[in-house]
């Protein structure tokens, strides 16, 4: 039977790396995706996007960046500008960059789809499952629900992070408008 291929949904090189050495450990067939409309300003976002890149290729993981549309975000959370993280604006934000993962998944042959969306500990890890599951249901493509935090994976990445000196940002990535 043929492997599964996985697409994985990356937010930046500290909360991805830890799960793209544990997917190569594990012998998955899997590529990373770049599609992050959230991070503002321009600057940051290709700064997080070139460390991501440098990541993957030590690693020997195909690398996808699709295009940086912050207008597409904009429009997307106008009028929940003053909600808390983990309120309202992340549900709509994760949704628009699971969607289009979704998608893209199913148009260049990808069985499953996942994201380390939900791995930081300022996020609510159920918060992001609930929105992958309905993006899932809608777009009928599965969504590897692994919770990437449980057994060490969060100390595992940060381990990771220090020794590569990865670049680490202090913000999610949207800043008050
Ligand atoms: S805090 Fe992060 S997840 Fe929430 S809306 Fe801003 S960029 Fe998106």
């Amino acid at each position: 039977m043929a492997k599964k291929r996985m697409l994985l949904v990356s937010c930046c090189a500290p909360c991805s790396i830890g799960v793209i050495y544990r997917l190569k450990e594990q012998g998955v067939d899997f590529s990373v995706l770049f599609y992050n409309p959230n991070i503002q300003p321009e600057s940051e976002y290709q700064k997080r996007c070139e460390e991501n890149k440098r990541v993957c290729a030590e690693q020997g993981v195909p690398f996808i960046e699709l295009p940086y549309e912050p207008d597409v975000w904009k429009k997307t959370t106008t009028g929940l500008e003053n909600e808390p993280e983990r309120g309202n604006r992340c549900r709509l934000c994760f949704k628009l960059r699971l969607q289009r993962a979704a998608q893209y998944a199913k148009q260049n042959g990808f069985d499953v789809f996942s994201s380390v969306l939900g791995i930081s500990r300022f996020k609510n890890f159920d918060q992001v499952c609930a929105v992958a599951q309905e993006v899932s249901e809608a777009e009928n493509i599965p969504y590897d629900m692994t919770n990437w935090r449980k057994n060490g994976g969060l100390e595992f990445a940060e381990k990771l992070g220090k020794e590569k000196n990865l670049y680490r940002q202090t913000y999610c990535g949207c800043k008050p408008r």
